[in-house]
């Protein structure tokens, strides 16, 4: 072969491979393209989440990161007046500033993240999903996060982070009744408290806990009682998990889904990394009173509600005006969740049926439960298995039978009989006494020393 033959064929060979390349190349297009077209990709925010910095990531403190959407803890009195607890600027003092001015944290490297600035009241459920996606990724990084929120629609938000936060690591709510900077405030003591619960990894798997005015409480049981006083949240059937004093962080129950802690049962549905937060649907709250007309509920539907929860008297009823209305929001297609009004009190649900029991969630909870069940499915039945799964805090403890370790009396009435020599016998008198003690004479050696079982103090 000639060495012009050669370089011709040599060319025609490298055109050929070009020409295969870039077919190659255009199938690759087309193939990521109708992928892109099968599942429209969702849009997720990023967020401008500070790195853990050199000199924390060399401290042998947890890192905490403190997320601020504003609120009374931001607050500024108005006017100068340190003296008047409700008339201030919410949402005004950044994290940063804040946290600069409390003391060093004792047990806690401490950075913070400006998220918004403004009253618990004017966050969108659209912002919520933000917030969520922001603590996920904060958590990815940091070992614990605290949100300050102001304080009307806490438990609302509180509950939102809950069901939808992917990490187990701890999440801490907080707030205060009083702006930073008036006399009395306790907006610095519940920052600084906070992060301390944060710190302390004590309400990992707990899902998002609260925590204001020295008191740790489950998001989903949690609500705010009283406009103005420290103490207003409370879990009015529950109580507390525990508590945050100087010397510790106590924590005396868990909430239910912490028993969960591990399995596949933990975690919710509601991933929002796989929704886009325009499929967050209309969901509203419907309260009941004599004679109540049925213009709210006909109203919500209107307005494009895909779920209405009814805050009912006593155990949920509703007047007949509204339950007409919703018998015929029922033919649309509407789902309706039953609450009572009374601030406690569980609605059973059936399992089946086009309205579901709301259990002891109250309105503004079941409300979320609901928002984000519609936002994952239409099927009415799978709603009411959310509702008895992740909105029920039913308390059931299974255990592998097989690795129980014995009870004692179990454990005595299979054991071999042990000879026990003659001199060593107790002598044990029968009394006349049926409730009397017996004699017993020392040394006594009744039987082999059986080692208690775990979890018997
Ligand atoms: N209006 C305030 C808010 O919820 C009240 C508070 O923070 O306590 O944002």
């Amino acid at each position: 072969m000639t060495n012009v033959v050669r370089d011709v064929l040599g060319k025609r060979f490298i055109v050929l491979l070009l020409l295969l390349s870039m077919a190659a190349g255009t199938v690759g297009i087309v193939v990521s393209r109708n992928l892109a077209n099968a599942a429209e990709p969702v849009q997720l925010p990023t967020f401008n989440i500070p790195p853990v910095s050199a000199e924390f990531e060399a401290s042998e403190k947890p890192n905490v990161l403190v997320i601020a959407t504003g609120g009374t803890i931001a607050g500024a009195a108005r006017n100068g007046d340190k003296t008047n607890f409700q008339n201030y600027a919410a949402g005004t003092y950044t994290m940063a500033d804040m946290v600069a001015q409390l003391p060093v944290h004792k047990t806690a490297d401490v950075s913070t993240f400006q998220f918004g600035n403004k009253g618990s009241g004017s966050y969108t459920i659209k912002d919520l999903y933000d917030l969520s996606l922001a603590v996920d990724t904060a958590l990815a990084d940091y070992d614990s996060v605290v949100v300050t929120t102001g304080t009307d629609t806490m438990e609302e938000i509180a509950y939102f982070l809950d069901l939808t936060v992917r990490s187990e690591k701890p999440v801490v709510v907080t707030g205060a009744m009083r702006p930073w900077d008036v006399i009395g405030t306790d907006a610095p003591a519940n920052l600084y408290q906070a992060i301390k619960v944060a710190s302390s990894n004590k309400t990992k798997w707990f899902g998002t806990v609260l925590m204001l005015n020295d008191v740790i409480y489950a998001a989903r049981e949690v609500t705010k009682t009283n406009a103005h006083r420290l103490d207003t949240f409370d879990a009015p059937m529950f109580g507390a998990l525990g508590y945050v004093d100087d010397p510790a962080v106590r924590i005396y129950r868990a909430p239910a889904r912490a028993i969960k802690a591990g399995t596949e049962q933990w975690a919710t549905p509601f991933d929002l990394k796989t929704i886009s937060k325009d499929s967050l649907p209309i969901v509203e709250i419907a309260y009941s009173y004599q004679e109540a007309g049925g213009g709210a509920i006909r109203g919500f539907v209107e307005d494009g509600a895909k779920g209405i929860v009814t805050a009912g008297t006593g155990a949920g009823g509703i007047s007949s005006k509204m339950s007409q209305a919703r018998s015929a929001a029922i033919q649309q297609g509407v789902v309706f969740v039953t609450t009572t009004r009374t601030g406690s009190g569980t609605m059973y649900d059936s399992g089946t049926g086009a309205t579901i029991g709301g259990d002891n969630l109250n309105a503004a909870h079941a409300r979320m439960l609901l928002l984000l069940s519609l936002a994952f499915t239409s099927d009415l039945p799978t709603i009411h298995s959310w509702f008895q799964s992740f909105g029920t805090g039913d308390v059931e403890i299974s255990v592998d039978e097989n690795t129980v370790l014995k009870t004692s009396v179990e454990e005595e009435a299979e054991e071999p009989v042990v000879e026990v020599p003659a001199s060593e016998e107790p002598s044990v008198e029968p009394s006349a006494e049926p409730s009397a003690e017996p004699v017993v004479t020392e040394p006594v050696e009744t039987a082999p020393a059986v080692e208690e079982p775990v979890g018997a103090h």
